[in-house]
């Protein structure tokens, strides 16, 4: 195996590992949280490396790229995620694409995304991004808004909603983003019970905060540079 390849799947492993245990601190069954690998910025070749070694969900943040990247792996049964925000005029790269989209959070980007996947024929998992952070972030659907939206969704006939995705601000010390992941637990509950429906998914965790993020209750962490190292922007 090349050397690449073999730290890759050695971060996996790493990566599992820690996801394993923080269940288990938080008395979860590990089984209960999926990783989401997140290979944005990264080759095709780490992201079929990761997939020789097991893994099957990768996330990408980038319509374009994404769409890219399932061309060329599309001899793999990989399950797609989308996780980055979306634009209403991209909506038709991924809609019917990916298994996940993680952030929609507007009407408006509901109803072309549920526009596209009608077209195709498919019905759209989806999760609503809720911004708990207030002001200091742009992408999220605020928490008054958000009973509205998700009723929206679940009359919406090609989309399906799953549940919700938080990305709390960035803080050097993960503990601080646990109120974060606290609230959206709670939003997640208030939901089910007005929309008399169970809302399986909750995505949220990084490689910085993925501990604090399960000890929460997350059922998908999306990690990127802790299994693939960092991100180089330049080559986009
Ligand atoms: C890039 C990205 C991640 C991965 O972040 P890391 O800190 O590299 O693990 C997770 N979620 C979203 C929405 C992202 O855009």
């Amino acid at each position: 195996m090349e050397e690449r390849a073999r730290q890759l799947v050695e971060n996996l492993a790493r990566a599992r590992e820690d996801m394993a245990e923080a269940a288990r601190l938080a008395g979860r069954d590990p089984a209960e949280v999926a990783l989401v690998a997140i290979s944005k910025t990264h080759p095709a070749s780490d992201v079929a490396a990761l997939f020789a070694a097991g893994q099957r969900v990768f996330g990408e943040s980038y319509a374009q790229e994404a769409k890219d990247k399932r061309e060329e792996l599309a001899h793999l049964p990989i399950e797609w995620h989308f996780v980055g925000g979306l634009q209403r005029n991209k909506a038709k790269l991924v809609a019917g694409e990916c298994a996940l989209i993680h952030a929609v959070d507007s009407l408006r980007l509901a109803e072309a995304v549920d526009r596209k996947a009608a077209e195709r024929g498919v019905v759209q998992d989806v999760l609503l991004q809720v911004n708990s952070a207030g002001e200091e972030q742009k992408h999220g659907v605020s928490e008054a808004e958000l009973p509205a939206l998700a009723e929206a969704v679940t009359a919406m006939p090609a989309l399906r909603l799953k549940g919700l995705m938080v990305l709390p601000p960035f803080f050097d010390d993960p503990e601080r983003a646990r109120p974060f992941f606290a609230r959206a637990r709670e939003l997640k509950e208030d939901l089910e019970r007005r929309l008399s429906m169970g809302l399986p998914h909750l995505s949220m965790g990084m490689t910085g905060d993925f501990a604090a993020a399960i000890a929460e209750g997350a059922t998908l962490v999306r990690i990127g540079t802790r299994i693939f190292g960092q991100r180089d922007y330049s080559n986009r």
